[in-house]
Order: C-alpha cells, then sequence, then structure tokens
C-alpha cells in the first residue's frame, strides 16, 4: 500500500507545532494587566479565551456569547446518519469560568475601534486592550432565489448544528422507501469544505439500511470539491457509486451555478440549466459569509469576508481588533473548527506578546478534518502550515490524505481517530 501521508511523520511534526505554541506563551506571559474581550463563544473564540487565561492569569478576559449550550457542527452529520445523539454535541462554557473567563450571554450589537468599546444588545459596554471575533459564518439569503429563514424550517440548511439539524434528520425518517433527497452545497468559500460530501455519505449510511430503494442526488455549484477521489472510493465501496444502482448521484456545475431557485410549495429547485428537480427531502446549504457582527463592526471586505495579518490574526482594517475562524481570510487554510482553535492559540500567543510590547512568536498553524462515511470506514486530511515569506498566505509544510488503496482496516480505525478527534478537540475549547 502506498500512502501519501504518513501518520507518524504527521503526528510528530504536529506535536512540534503545538508545543510551538503552547510552549511558547507561557515565556510571554510577563504578567502585563490588560482586558481582552471575546466576541463569540465557539470553536474560535472560546478557545481563544481559554488559552489566554492559560498563559496569564493577570489578564481580564470576557467572552460574550448569546447561546447558554452550543452544538458542535463537527459530527452533527452523525446525527443525521443515527449513530450520534445530539446529546453528545451538546457543550456549554462552565470549564471557561472555570480558567476564570468572565462570562457574559449577551450579543455584541457595536464595537468601536477607536473608543476600543464592545457593546451589546442588553445595553452593556466593555472597554478593552485587545477584542477578539468570532461569530462564525452568516447565510447570504438573497444568492438562492425563494429561499429565506421561513423556509428553512421546510428545507433545512443544518448548516448551524440544533433545531435545523433535529428537523433534517426527522425529514429523513419520515421519508418512504424510494424517496429521493436533494443536497445542494454552496460555492465557496464555506465553512468545512468536506462537510457536504460527509452529510451525503451519513444520510446514505442511514436510507442503506432503513430505505435501500431510496436516492441523494447532489446539485453542485462546483466542478470539484475537497477529497473528491476519496469520497468517490467510499461510494462506490458502500453506496454502489458509479453503477446503475448507485444511491448517490453527484452533479457538478463548471458554471459554479447549481441551484439558483427553490420552491418550497411543489418541494422542488432549480439548476442554472433550468431543470426542476423534485425531492421529498431538500438540504439547500445557503452561500455564506462573515458573521453579521463583523459587517456592523466594518471588518469585512467587499466579499464580505473579514482581511487579517496572517501571523496574529489582528484585522487587517482595525488595529487592536483580531478576527478569528470562519470569518477570517486565513488564506491557504479551511473554514474548520480545527483550524479556527490553531488560529486562537496563534492569537492568543501575539495578544500577549503585544501586550508586553514583544514580537508576536512564528506560528505553526494545524488542521486536520475526519469524515465518517459509513459503518467502520472512515477517512481523513491533515496538514501542518507555516507562513509563508512574504506572509501573503499559509503554507503546507507536511500532511496527507487517507490513501485511495488504504484497507478496511484502515478505514476502521480513521473512524476511531475521528471520535477520539471529536473528545480531544471538544475538550480543548471547552474543557
Ligand atoms: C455539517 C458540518 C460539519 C463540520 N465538521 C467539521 C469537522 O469534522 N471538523 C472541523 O474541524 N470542522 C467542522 N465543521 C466546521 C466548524 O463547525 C466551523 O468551522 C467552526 O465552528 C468555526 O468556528 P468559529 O469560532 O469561527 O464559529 P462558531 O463555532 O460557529 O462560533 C461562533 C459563535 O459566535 C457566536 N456569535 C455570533 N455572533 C455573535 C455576536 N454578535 N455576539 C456574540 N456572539 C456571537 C455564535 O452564537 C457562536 O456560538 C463542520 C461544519 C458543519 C456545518
Amino acid at each position: 500500500m502506498t500512502r501519501t501521508f504518513n501518520r507518524r511523520i504527521f503526528l510528530k511534526t504536529s506535536a512540534m507545532a503545538g508545543a510551538a505554541c503552547v510552549l511558547a506563551t507561557p515565556n510571554l506571559a510577563l504578567g502585563a494587566t490588560g482586558k481582552v474581550v471575546v466576541v463569540g463563544g465557539g470553536a474560535g473564540g472560546a478557545t481563544a479565551a481559554k488559552y489566554l487565561r492559560l498563559a496569564d492569569p493577570g489578564l481580564e478576559v470576557t467572552l460574550i456569547e448569546p447561546k447558554k449550550t452550543y452544538h458542535t457542527c463537527f459530527m452533527s452529520n452523525e446525527v443525521l446518519g443515527g449513530d450520534r445523539s445530539m446529546q453528545s454535541i451538546r457543550f456549554n462554557l462552565d470549564g471557561l469560568a472555570r480558567h476564570g473567563v468572565n462570562i457574559v450571554y449577551d450579543t455584541v450589537v457595536d464595537i468601536d475601534a477607536t473608543g476600543r468599546k464592545v457593546k451589546t444588545l442588553g445595553g452593556l459596554s466593555f472597554d478593552y486592550d485587545r477584542c477578539i471575533v468570532s461569530p462564525g459564518v452568516d447565510f447570504d439569503w438573497g444568492k438562492t432565489e425563494g429561499y429565506n429563514l421561513e423556509v428553512a424550517q421546510q428545507m433545512p440548511h443544518a448548516w448551524n448544528a440544533g433545531p435545523q439539524t433535529i428537523l433534517l434528520r426527522s425529514q429523513l425518517e419520515a421519508m418512504d422507501d424510494g424517496g429521493t433527497v436533494i443536497i445542494a452545497p454552496p460555492a465557496n468559500p464555506f465553512r468545512c469544505p468536506a462537510g457536504p460530501y460527509e452529510r451525503a455519505s451519513q444520510i446514505a449510511y442511514y436510507l442503506k439500511y432503513h430505505k435501500p430503494k431510496s436516492k441523494i442526488l447532489i446539485l453542485d455549484q462546483k466542478s470539484t470539491f475537497s477529497q473528491k477521489l476519496q469520497f468517490e472510493k467510499a461510494w462506490s465501496d458502500l453506496y454502489g457509486y458509479g453503477t446503475d444502482n448507485s444511491m448517490i448521484e453527484w452533479q457538478g456545475s463548471d458554471q459554479e451555478a447549481g441551484v439558483v431557485a427553490v420552491d418550497a410549495a411543489n418541494s422542488t429547485v432549480t439548476t442554472s440549466f433550468g431543470d426542476v428537480e423534485k425531492a421529498d427531502v431538500i438540504n439547500l446549504i445557503p452561500a455564506q459569509k462573515a458573521g453579521k457582527i463583523a459587517f456592523t463592526a466594518g471588518l469585512v471586505d467587499r466579499k464580505g469576508w473579514c482581511p487579517v495579518e496572517l501571523m496574529t490574526f489582528e484585522s487587517a482594517i482595525a488595529a487592536n481588533i483580531y478576527v478569528l475562524g470562519d470569518s477570517a481570510i486565513a488564506t491557504g487554510m479551511p473554514k474548520s473548527a480545527y483550524s479556527a482553535t490553531s488560529q486562537a492559540k496563534i492569537c492568543a500567543a501575539a495578544i500577549i506578546a503585544s501586550l508586553n510590547d514583544r514580537p508576536a512568536p512564528v506560528p505553526a498553524y494545524l488542521n486536520t478534518c475526519y469524515s465518517v462515511l459509513g459503518r467502520d470506514y472512515g477517512i481523513s486530511i491533515a496538514v501542518v502550515y507555516k507562513l509563508a515569506k512574504d506572509k501573503s498566505r499559509i503554507t503546507k509544510v507536511s500532511g496527507g490524505l487517507t490513501p485511495l488503496d488504504a484497507s478496511p482496516l484502515t478505514h476502521k480505525r480513521e473512524v476511531g481517530y475521528a471520535h477520539s478527534w471529536f473528545d480531544n478537540i471538544t475538550a480543548d475549547i471547552f474543557g
């Protein structure tokens, strides 16, 4: 078997990269006092808040987040497949409070970059020396005719985990055997590039054992997608892909067009070629942009995402404000939870350095994405990155993909690695 990726080499390199970040921070914790306000308690924001306090217990860190419970999008596709409960993807911020982070349950409605103040919907105001913004994504509803917040109650996107995940799962359960599911992935960029295809696999996994005459039609805006060869190999191994009896059909589009309109009353979608497709369950994943607060605070470019200095994640538009995770333009890295946590640690180290008038440490960035595609069948992608010399992008140092000739045992092990990754990353963020 030829492995394009040697796990031992990756683990060794990534451990060094992780250590570079974690070990660097105590050296920087010189005891400067300062106030940091973090907007958003998801993957990026919660990690940044925790690591700031771990590195410098003298810092006053306030995290503002409206939701008391956070459902991870990561592993939410397994809920759709039926092997995972909603309870297992539900977390809260109590662990961060134990690290001395002040938690405020509220929504940030404005950031005054000049006066260094964050204002909330509840009428509170917080001064800051540094502010971190990690609000995830917002949906660009206008990009698909007929699709809006109300229609999403009938054609769920399930691209924020929670009630939408439950709704999509209940529609799959209610569907008759022989029904059709349409998945319409968005154009790039969007959160979790492998997510729609992992979702198709998890839905196929459910249908294979419960409604085997059913079909999944993926109407894509793109001509290709992340780990396409690995996904197609899995679909062929598990769901008859490439045969007349395939459970999954993928239709890509060179024009980056895909689904342009939906008709909720008739349960149809219209493609850019004018084809009208009817389905029993329609999962339309809308086009995405930076979280709303990034727009209000003036942190976005004309494409609707936040430009940042890649060495520190400080906004390229507003000084002393840092943007992490899905909202940031982290050129070279995918929008994923693991990317967000890696960026959060780099950003925390950079903020502590700047509060102590020290240069930011040289960053090492990590991302790993596991996808569970069926019973005992997982794949992964893992990359260690560094900053390019001209600082314009984040470039790959090492990493790789599950090889196409991986054995059944390797695929089975990938499932174990995926579940262990989930336990570790959620403990790292919220523990
Ligand atoms: C189906 C699916 C599967 C996925 N699978 C994986 C995976 O296997 N691996 C992986 O690494 N990633 C995965 N992801 C991607 C991952 O979920 C995101 O990339 C990650 O959550 C981004 O972190 P974030 O901090 O940018 O945003 P989020 O985690 O979404 O956190 C943003 C937080 O900010 C809060 N917020 C927003 N606006 C405000 C405001 N104005 N004031 C205060 N708070 C605010 C929100 O309530 C939210 O809690 C998946 C995504 C999906 C949809």
